[in-house]
């Protein structure tokens, strides 16, 4: 898989001696969450991974030399089970997906490393991401720290109806692969599909509500695109990257300089 992550950051890319001399109360562990799944006809089935290590990989950068961060392999499968009936799509039930992350948890903390960020671009995982940091805090006393997509940033150009309901290979995820890897995006096969107009709300949502429907992909949309990509451009990608790159940059030097509990 490609990867935007700096070596020198790369935490795969140390041998054991190299890790044995990190400092333990501050190093901050990046644990990188995505996933391998449909993304209509025109993105290809690493986008979630690809946006995850470039978001990443370009937030590191932005970081002093010397702040002690480093990314761990990306966990690459997710609970991709609302993409069932595409062909592609490479899911793990939700609880193989919390085994693998306590698993990992318990290994950073057996090594004595006391923090780690679960960096999650998988809609599917956030509600498991939540789960496990707060248990991974509970069971190993680690200082776990929570951390979404783009971090907030605020994709200025986007449509109401698209910053609501455009969240399934549409104008953002579309963007932000046409400023990095333009050569897996097939723009003669665009698709435009919404789970639910933002002018017309209803009692029941799919997501963001006090009551909400459950809902899978083939429910909605048959390409299994969520949203518009045709406004998408490269240049609105590299922006909202930079952005976005920002917002995680800042994010992680917060937990780096968050405490740690008289407990751990
Ligand atoms: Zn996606």
């Amino acid at each position: 898989m490609k990867t935007w992550i700096p070596d020198a950051r790369n935490f795969a890319y140390l041998n054991w001696k190299q890790v044995d001399a990190l400092p333990r109360e501050s190093t901050l562990l990046v644990l990188p969450t995505a996933a391998i799944e449909q993304h209509g006809h025109h993105l290809p089935l690493a986008t979630d991974t690809l946006i995850n290590n470039l978001l990443l990989g370009h937030a590191l950068a932005k970081l002093p030399t010397n702040a002690p961060v480093y990314a761990l392999p990306p966990v690459h499968y997710g609970k991709s089970n609302e993409h069932i009936g595409f062909p592609g799509t490479l899911s793990v039930s939700a609880s193989t997906f919390m085994a693998v992350l306590r698993d990992l948890g318990a290994s950073v903390s057996s090594a004595g490393f006391k923090r780690l960020v679960i960096y999650n671009t998988h809609g599917g995982n956030t509600a498991l991401i939540d789960v496990m940091a707060r248990d991974l805090r509970a069971e190993f006393k680690l200082r776990t720290f929570a951390l979404h997509g783009s971090a907030g940033a605020k994709f200025d150009g986007l449509t109401v109806q698209e910053r609501a309901y455009g969240f399934h290979a549409g104008e953002v995820e579309t963007a932000y692969l046409l400023a990095s890897v333009p050569e897996l995006v097939d723009r003669s096969a665009y698709t435009s599909n919404y789970i639910a107009d933002v002018n017309k709300p209803e009692l029941l949502a799919p997501e963001f509500a006090p009551a909400t429907f459950a809902w899978l992909t083939r429910d909605i949309a048959a390409s299994g695109v969520m949203g518009d990509p045709r406004p998408a451009t490269a240049e609105n990608g590299a922006r909202w990257l930079d952005q976005a790159a920002t917002k995680l940059a800042a994010a992680l030097d917060a937990m780096l300089r968050f405490p740690l509990s008289p407990a751990s």
